[in-house]
């Protein structure tokens, strides 16, 4: 299994618009963050997670040339507002794209994209034909498997996911999240690698900040940590030799291979 990291920044993306700070004028490319989506490759299946805002631009530069599914964390505009760009990975001559999400995710698609989930769409073979798998547990592609960890985010509950292959637990995938529960201290335990929000060092009310993400590192046992959804306020450079020796920034590209 293959996860490439899309987008590793913070809502507004980084550099922020009309923002002259030094990270948002860095020339460094790790300073340079689309919003937070991950591509999945295990043998011929291709899975998006999540659609932000920048997906045209990420699947361009990664060379995504096929989607299987997409799966979805949450509602939030920079998961998902760029869904009707998977129009390009959608053909007439093929079943609908298989879209996995929450009831609340569902809802808003259908809210905001009622026209890819109508059957026979549209006279036009270009719109996105998306057919919705709402889970409410573990869920497989392929050799995959995809298990919900549910995770506070302000004042709405988003998921997060533990990747397995062939019974294998690999990774977790927890790109907005507010805290660490119980529950999910339990799921994450000794997880290999945890992908997890890291967003800054002020606290905020709805993201860990850099210490709350390294102390639910250190909580859940992990083996090597990334810290995602990252603002301005930290710069790759600079910020990276100050972090324990397990824990690394991610940042856009970054492509994490797993043997099977
Ligand atoms: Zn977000
Ligand atoms: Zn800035
Ligand atoms: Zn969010």
């Amino acid at each position: 299994m293959r996860v490439t990291l899309l987008g590793t920044g913070t809502s507004q993306g980084v550099p922020m618009i009309a923002c002259d700070c030094e990270v948002c004028q860095s020339s460094d490319p790790k300073d340079h963050r689309f919003r937070c989506s991950a591509w999945v490759q295990s043998d011929d299946l291709s899975i998006l997670i999540d659609t932000t805002p920048d997906l045209r631009s990420q699947a361009l530069r990664a060379g995504i040339r096929h989607l299987d599914a997409v799966v979805c964390t949450h509602a939030h505009n920079d998961h998902l507002i760029g869904f009707d760009d998977l129009r390009r990975f959608c053909d007439r001559n093929r079943p609908p794209l298989s879209v996995y999400c929450s009831s609340e995710t569902h809802e808003r698609l259908l809210t905001v994209f009622p026209y890819a989930f109508q059957e026979d769409n549209s006279p036009y073979n270009s719109y996105v034909r998306a057919q919705a798998h709402v889970f409410d547990g573990p869920f497989e592609l392929g050799a995959l498997r995809f298990v919900p960890v549910l995770v506070p985010h302000g004042r709405t509950l988003t998921h997060g996911f533990i990747l397995e292959e062939n019974g294998i637990r690999h990774l977790a995938y927890i790109p907005d999240c507010a805290a660490l529960t119980e529950s999910m201290t339990e799921a994450l335990r000794d997880i290999p690698v945890l992908i997890i929000d890291g967003l800054r060092d002020k606290p905020h009310p709805t993201h860990m900040n850099v210490p709350a993400a390294l102390a639910a590192a250190c909580t859940v046992r992990a083996g090597t940590t990334y810290l995602t959804h990252l603002t301005h306020d930290i710069s790759h450079a600079q910020r990276s030799p100050l972090l324990p020796e397990n824990v690394f920034l991610a940042y856009d590209g970054l492509v994490l291979d797993f043997p099977t």
